[in-house]
């Protein structure tokens, strides 16, 4: 079977944290699909077109990876398009006990279903969309945290 990975994720926006994930994880599969999850009970700075927007501009050079959208369970998702295996990030403690529970009972509901974890690089240990949002709210300039390719203004 082709080894294809979702990573999934709201990406609001994607910050350069996500992306040395998708980046480090390119050699291990065959395809990453990197996967805005619709929650409508969640509000976005961004909307979903402009998401997916952002995610083009930093990963339409990777053969290997698409972009796409789902609601529903991430499990659901991974069924409907043949991938056995989700990837997420882990940044700290309390993203272990986070992505531990999920991937958990996503285990016990698709246990055909794999999830692999990258730990973060310590230099992007402290990025995350919530303080990248915060920055530009306020004016502030966040392109050293966003990939290089991704122009937010
Ligand atoms: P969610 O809305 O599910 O929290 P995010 O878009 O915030 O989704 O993150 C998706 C995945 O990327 C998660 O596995 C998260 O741990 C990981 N991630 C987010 N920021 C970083 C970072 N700076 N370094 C490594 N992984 C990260």
């Amino acid at each position: 079977m082709k080894r294809k990975a979702v990573f999934p994720g709201s990406f609001d926006p994607i910050t350069i944290g996500h992306y040395s994930i998708v980046e480090r994880a390119l050699p291990m599969f065959d395809e990453i699909v990197v996967a805005i999850g619709e929650n409508t009970s969640k509000k976005f700075m961004f909307s979903l077109e402009q998401r997916i927007e952002h995610l083009k501009q930093a990963f339409g050079h990777f053969s290997k990876v698409s972009i796409m959208s789902y609601s529903g369970l991430t499990i659901d998702f991974c069924r409907k398009i043949n991938a056995p295996y989700i990837l997420r990030g882990l940044r700290n403690p309390n993203d272990f006990e986070y992505e531990r529970a999920i991937a958990q009972i996503n285990k016990s509901m698709a246990p055909e279903i794999e999830t692999f974890f990258l730990v973060t690089e310590p230099k992007y240990t402290a990025i995350n969309s919530t303080i990248v949002r915060d920055i530009l709210l306020h004016g502030g300039n966040a392109q050293d945290f966003l990939p290089e390719r991704v122009k937010i203004n």
